[in-house]
């Protein structure tokens, strides 16, 4: 590790949201640069008037340097363990990483955690990164000899999955691999139900451990209704329809792939009876159903990637929940969510007000959802609040 860090000297003004502990340092912030850092290094940040703030990695880029700490001290393998040990010790805290009823777990969550781009999600002994930071990226070889120890021995397996998540470095593509162990335990349980989270070839790091709390509630909805799960992936919701007792449970995803896990899904917990799966596109398939389901749960892709995007992602929101609250039958019940950061909360109720008065029917909010608390949102940091659900009664 670099042990002189470059220095980065802000703007007047500019200390204040580093004072209330914002991760982020926008490269318009910087007024002065020492040191000439590379993307990923160490970085010291001073106010204007070359007073110590915090320390942080480097990147050439609209975010310049990622914090990580208030402190000025070594960023040596003790603080990266003292670190880690705080986020695996705040997962028993709540119920998981001990838990044979849920053995699959966030125990990074990037900014929430004071590890700003990096991901770690567990899968029984199988611990799978995705770092988003070139200064995360490198630092990886040092979490995989750490996760073992703070985590007790449970995780034995590391796999990581960075290709889809850091640009390039120079030339160099980076490759998806084990920096520990191999491939075993696929076979999650949630809930007490059981899935194949697919790390290798799947979504994410393999599977949407953030709508574990959601699902459940669908669970207690579904008993003797007509349950449509659109964007339906590994069936996750499906799964706990089912178990809800459903009168039928249809999954749609467009994607063949994620059909097949769903399929999978479905027959591990033993509810095939019940439940269809369709490969097609979720807004040709919601224009042209029957209009005689109960429950509809919508939990779209994040349509809005960037904050350029925001514009044309309400529309598509709207769009879709505009047929849905359309097409429900009366007294049904919506399950509609929204994972794109750029669109929040606010924003999100706007768009289904919006769809709400399309639709011209009686609508009121039962519940408000976010992701669980494994996925912990720094006060400090409201953008990392990135799932928003809302339980939608349509009379
Ligand atoms: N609800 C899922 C996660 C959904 S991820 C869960 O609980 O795990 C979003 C899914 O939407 C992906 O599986 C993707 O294949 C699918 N998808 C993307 N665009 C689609 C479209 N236009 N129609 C149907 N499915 C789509």
């Amino acid at each position: 590790m670099n042990s002189s860090p470059a220095k980065i000297i802000l703007k007047p003004g500019k200390e204040r949201s580093v004072l209330n502990f914002h991760p982020w340092i926008f490269s318009g912030a910087i007024k002065k640069t020492e040191g000439n850092p590379g993307d990923g290094d160490l970085t010291s940040v001073f106010s204007s008037d070359n007073k110590y703030l915090a320390s942080g990695h480097f990147n050439n880029g609209s975010i310049a340097v990622r914090l990580f700490s208030w402190e000025e001290k070594k960023f040596n393998i003790e603080f990266w363990k003292e670190k880690l040990q705080k986020t695996f010790a705040l997962r028993i805290q709540i119920g998981l990483a001990n838990n044979p009823a849920t053995t699959a777990f966030r125990l990074v969550n990037a900014e929430g955690d004071g590890f700003p781009g990096l991901i770690i999600d567990c899968y029984n002994n199988t611990a799978v990164i995705q770092a988003h930071s070139p200064g995360m990226y490198r630092l990886l070889p040092l979490f995989a000899e750490l996760l073992p120890v703070i985590s007790g021995g449970l995780i034995k397996n590391i796999f990581d999955k960075s290709r889809e998540t850091m640009p390039v470095q120079g030339n160099e593509q980076i490759q998806n691999r084990y920096l520990a162990g191999s491939k075993e335990g696929v076979e999650i349980k949630e809930n007490g139900l059981s899935f194949i989270a697919d790390w290798e070839g799947g979504q994410k790091t393999g599977f949407f451990i953030d709508q574990r709390e959601n699902r459940k509630l669908v669970q207690q909805y579904a008993r003797h209704k007509k349950v449509l799960n659109l964007f339906s992936y590994t069936g996750g919701f499906s799964v706990y329809a089912c178990m809800g007792e459903a009168q039928e449970v249809h999954s749609v995803d467009s994607s063949a792939k994620a059909v097949v896990l769903a399929e999978h899904n479905i027959a591990l917990n033993h509810v095939k009876g019940i439940h269809r799966s369709f490969t097609a596109d979720a807004f040709d398939f919601l224009k042209e159903m029957n209009n005689d389901y109960d429950l509809i749960i919508l939990d779209p892709p994040a349509f809005a990637k960037h904050l350029s995007a925001v514009e044309n992602a309400a529309r598509g929101y709207q769009r879709i929940n505009a047929i849905a609250l359309k097409k429900i039958k009366p007294g049904g019940i919506l399950f509609t969510f929204s994972c794109s950061q750029a669109v929040d909360k606010k924003l999100f109720r706007q768009v289904l007000f919006a769809a709400a008065a399309e639709s011209g029917r009686t609508v009121r909010i039962l519940h408000q959802l976010t992701q669980p608390p494994d996925h912990p949102v720094s006060i400090y940091h409201p953008e990392g609040e990135y799932l928003k659900g809302i339980v939608l009664h349509v009379a």
